[in-house]
């Protein structure tokens, strides 16, 4: 009975973390030291979590991607800019295994890939189905509200195939301060 008890208290812990969690990104709630601390160790729980669910052994690389990855809420980011930020970390990895690893985490449905920029493939967090901007000056991608943007006349797939998704990327640029021109 108790160790129920115990269990039910942990999974009201966890989901409570994840709702303090999602108010402190999306700016609508202060962190206190102590919060900081419990998320911190809910989100290496995740990442075990999440790596096993998708059938992958967490390796100690993995796991440390995976944590940078998936350790700042939903983003965008670039295999060069993962490789980075692991570099930043202390963690030396290639550039290669950076989009190995990336590579392997899209067949899980852990991330998915975004249009290609340029050189670079976007990878999203957020594997739910929506729509970007893409911040030319910047090199960043801006999810655009849900209901923004409607596709429709979707056209049949080639013979023998099927749909995966449907990416819109709407190019932006920061408007030119005309004042500034003259
Ligand atoms: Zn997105």
């Amino acid at each position: 009975m108790r160790s129920c008890d115990a269990a039910r208290e942990a999974v009201n812990k966890t989901q409570e973390l994840k709702f303090k969690r999602r108010r402190i990104m999306d700016n609508r709630a202060k962190p206190s030291q102590d919060d900081t601390r419990d998320i911190a160790r809910l989100s290496s729980f995740c990442v075990f979590e999440r790596l096993r669910s998708a059938g992958l052994r967490p390796t100690r690389q993995r796991v440390a991607l995976c944590n940078l990855i998936f350790g700042a809420g939903d983003r965008h980011l670039s295999a060069e800019e993962l490789h980075e930020e692991a570099h930043r970390a202390g963690e030396p990895v290639s550039l290669a295994t950076v989009y190995n690893t990336l590579h392997q985490f899209t067949d899980a449905g852990l991330v998915r890939p975004l249009s290609a920029e340029g050189q670079r493939t976007y990878f999203d967090t957020n594997t739910s189905d929506h729509f970007h901007f893409f911040v030319e000056s910047d090199n960043t991608m801006i999810d655009i509200p849900d209901g923004m943007v409607s596709v429709t006349n979707i056209p049949e797939p080639p013979e023998g195939m099927e749909i995966v998704n449907i990416d819109v990327v709407v190019r932006v640029r920061r408007k030119r301060d005309k004042s500034k021109l003259a």
